[in-house]
């Protein structure tokens, strides 16, 4: 097959501002490649993806972030569009390619769908947020059904009436993860630093845990995080920044345990797969992905959301778990060849005969 993946808009690839779906992306596309099918990239200017050809770079400004905004906000599109650029160039080049796949979560793409030759397919990497992203998703599987992806039970039930989105877990290449037998004296945190990742929650309970808290992950914003350091005194919070996958496993795999406390129904938290890549329990909030990757008791604890005393409870737990066990089942469930086998069947589901005239 020849595919053209276009990237999320809100940042270049590699940077971290888009979140996990910069990972999937370019996991995938390197996995798709070593398999002998084309795939090529469409993403903002400045954009970093190592042997696969970046074929157009859009310039422009980036969209507001989903999360800030409230479920009836109108699209706004700030001129000149890096969203709009980014479908020019799919435009541009569709005649090139068998299938084009949308990886950002945006009104426009969903929009634009109909008016292509080339079928285009969407990876939807967060649950329900705005009325107009849900409404355009309708009309997608309306015209065109099987078309749209997300990557958790929990995700797709926040799609309130709509049916029929096709449920693809992710997976990571474990190869680039090292397992860690004899953790250190700390716990980990990593994600996009921003209230809806609820970082508050992990730092409150490792202040209580008395167990110094290791942050990764990108400074999305940084009012919040000075106000929650300031909310937390007793606590000892280490931020490490935001770091390739290497050096973050190498930090990630020492820890007692990673906690898991989003505020939304995270689509799937890829860093779940990563922690328990290295051996590391993970500690989560019974919400969205996690609490379908997590299996309780057994690669850690499932605990009731918005309760740090609940964390405490868990992490006095850890000497109960196997962290052999916990890269396991990353090995039989979270592989990226799996992942690749799921897409792949997605993909060659939907070829040009499926596009109506
Ligand atoms: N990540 C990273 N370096 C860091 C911290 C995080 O590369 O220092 C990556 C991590 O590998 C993961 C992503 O950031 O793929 C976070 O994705 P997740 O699905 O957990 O959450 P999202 O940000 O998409 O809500």
């Amino acid at each position: 097959m020849r595919l053209l993946f276009v990237a999320s808009a809100v940042g270049p690839l590699g940077t971290g501002i888009a979140g996990g779906v910069e990972l999937n992306l370019l996991n995938l596309a390197h996995a798709l490649q070593a398999r002998g099918h084309v795939v090529h990239i469409v993403a903002p200017a400045g954009s970093r993806t190592g042997e696969i050809p970046l074929v157009w770079q859009a310039q422009g400004l980036p969209p507001a972030f989903a999360q800030g905004e409230t479920r009836d906000s109108p699209v706004i599109l700030p001129q000149p569009s890096v969203l709009a650029n980014l479908w020019e160039g799919a435009r541009a080049l569709q005649n090139d390619y068998d299938l084009i796949v949308n990886w950002g979560y945006d009104w426009l793409p969903l929009y634009l769908t109909r008016f292509f030759q080339t079928p285009v397919l969407h990876v939807i990497s967060m649950g329900s947020l705005l009325d107009h992203i849900d409404s355009a998703i309708a009309q997608v599987l309306s015209d065109c059904p099987g078309t749209v992806a997300v990557h958790s039970q929990a995700q797709a039930e926040t799609f309130v009436g709509i049916e029929n989105l096709v449920i693809l877990p992710c997976g990571m290449d474990l190869s680039a993860y090292t397992f860690c037998s004899k953790p250190e004296n700390y716990l980990v945190w990593i994600g996009r630093i921003a209230p809806e990742k609820g970082l508050e929650d992990a730092l409150a309970a490792a202040a209580l845990a008395k167990l110094p808290l290791y942050v990764l992950g990108r400074l999305q914003d940084p009012g919040y995080f000075a106000q929650i350091q300031a909310d937390n005194p007793g606590a000892i919070l280490k931020y490490c920044g935001f770091l390739p996958t290497d050096e973050m496993q190498s930090v990630v795999g020492k820890a007692k345990a990673l906690l898991v406390t989003p505020k939304w129904i995270e689509a799937f938290g890829n860093v779940v797969v990563e922690a328990l890549a290295c051996g590391v329990p993970v500690i989560a909030y019974r919400r969205g992905g996690p609490a379908e990757t997590v299996l309780d008791a057994i690669t850690g604890f499932l605990t009731p959301p918005d309760d740090p005393s609940a964390l405490v409870a868990a992490i006095a737990k850890l000497d109960t778990i196997d962290r052999a066990r916990c890269r396991a089942h990353a090995e039989e469930n979270y592989t990226l060849s799996v992942m690749t086998d799921r897409f792949e069947t997605w993909f060659r589901k939907l070829d040009k005969s499926q596009k109506p005239i």
